[in-house]
């Protein structure tokens, strides 16, 4: 069995974001070799979530309001978390909502995708350099 670990860096320069690493992973799946397996794709931090959706901008903005009603920023006093001096409430429970990590199958040599699924990034408190881990386990 073959085994591949990387991490992917990300510094969004916002307090939100999403970005497509679809290819990234593309890209690890080629250095790994693995023609039949799994890949596992986590964010590495609990304000950030890796998961899969369509790429139209549309939905991520529908997003963005969406996870805004259920979790505002503000008034960042609304939170018992930001008593500990932090103001990052609301994106702890935008990355529980979002999901910690996405597992594909390889097939093939592919990323074994359903229509349109692509794999995002999610960050919610951005502007610093946070981490993606990518294992892949297979032949
Ligand atoms: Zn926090």
């Amino acid at each position: 069995m073959k085994s591949y670990r990387k991490e992917l860096w990300f510094q969004v320069p916002s307090r939100r974001g999403f970005i497509n690493i679809t290819p990234q992973v593309e890209t690890c799946l080629k250095e790994s070799t693995v023609k039949e397996g799994f890949v596992l794709v986590n964010a590495m931090h609990i304000t950030a979530s890796v998961f899969i959706n369509d790429d139209e901008s549309g939905l991520h903005s529908d997003y963005e309001k969406w996870l805004e009603k259920l979790a505002p920023h503000e008034p960042i006093s609304q939170y018992r978390h930001n008593n500990t001096g932090e103001d990052n409430a609301d994106a702890h429970m935008k990355r529980q909502i979002m999901g910690r990590e996405v597992v594909v199958a390889i097939t093939n040599g592919k990323l074994d995708f359903g229509p349109w699924e692509q794999i995002f990034y999610g960050e919610f408190d951005g502007m610093r350099k946070k981490r993606v881990l990518v294992k892949i386990i297979g032949e």
